[in-house]
């Protein structure tokens, strides 16, 4: 009897993942962040070395919550009919780095992979990044997609921040819940459109484009510190 109710509560709990990958993966899909097989979301499992993750070649459009695949952080798939993309690494990655993150998204926005191609930062242009963000939007280094070297890349940019342009790439994102995540990434999408808009205008009108001082985005910063921030912070003695 007791056997029983485990395996309902596993079910459930299992069920539960796999709608929350979905859902954000529909979310990304819709917004246009992803338009074609590429990019993944992934939802780390509570207190195990686990996550849920979109399948590799996802067909965002078709996909049901059974395309939703169960992996052990070293590669192992648990009960899965279809593969983990190979970019689950940079899932495992900042799930290692930072235990608060349990949503991680990876996707190729147009705007994000300019800026990852001009290697430019997106520096903190409205109030509303700072609570979200947390600070500028750095960019990684260059590391192939499916290594494991292209973590550690992302880990090394990311810094305090929930967010980085993969170099060459795209954009990485993580947070405690999906709601929170999927926004993200949606607004750095935005932003990077707008930031690439001031920078062809800036001539023209003949201003500078220049992010908000400390003093303007302090208050926002502490916000997020305390809200949304998933860097573990560093104790001093
Ligand atoms: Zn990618």
């Amino acid at each position: 009897m007791a056997e029983n109710l485990d395996l309902e509560k596993e079910k459930q709990k299992d069920l539960e993942y796999r709608k929350m990958v979905y859902e954000g993966a529909k979310s990304i899909f819709n917004a246009g962040l992803s338009q074609m097989g590429e990019g993944n979301v992934s939802v780390r499992v509570k207190k195990k070395d686990e996550m849920y993750i979109t399948p590799s070649q996802n067909d965002y459009e078709k996909m049901t919550i059974d395309d939703v695949v169960h992996i052990k952080f070293d590669g192992t798939h648990l009960l899965s009919k279809r593969r983990a993309s190979s970019e689950y690494l940079l899932h495992k990655a900042i799930y290692e780095a930072r235990p608060k993150a349990n949503c991680a998204i990876h996707c190729h926005p147009k705007h994000s992979i300019v800026m990852s191609i001009l290697g430019l930062k997106l520096p903190l242009i409205i109030e509303e990044m700072a609570f979200f963000i947390g600070g500028e939007v750095n960019v990684s280094e260059f590391a192939q997609s499916g290594e494991e070297e292209l973590g550690k890349k992302i880990i090394e940019a990311i810094g305090d921040t929930n967010a980085v342009f993969i170099r060459n790439h795209g954009l990485f994102v993580c947070g405690a819940d999906m709601q929170y995540t999927v926004k993200l990434a949606m607004l750095i999408e935005k932003m990077s459109e707008i930031y690439l808009k001031c920078l062809e205008l800036k001539d023209i009108v003949k201003v500078q484009v220049e992010g908000l001082s400390e003093d303007k985005t302090k208050k926002w910063i502490e916000m997020f510190n305390a809200l949304n921030r998933t860097a573990p912070r560093i104790k001093k003695d």
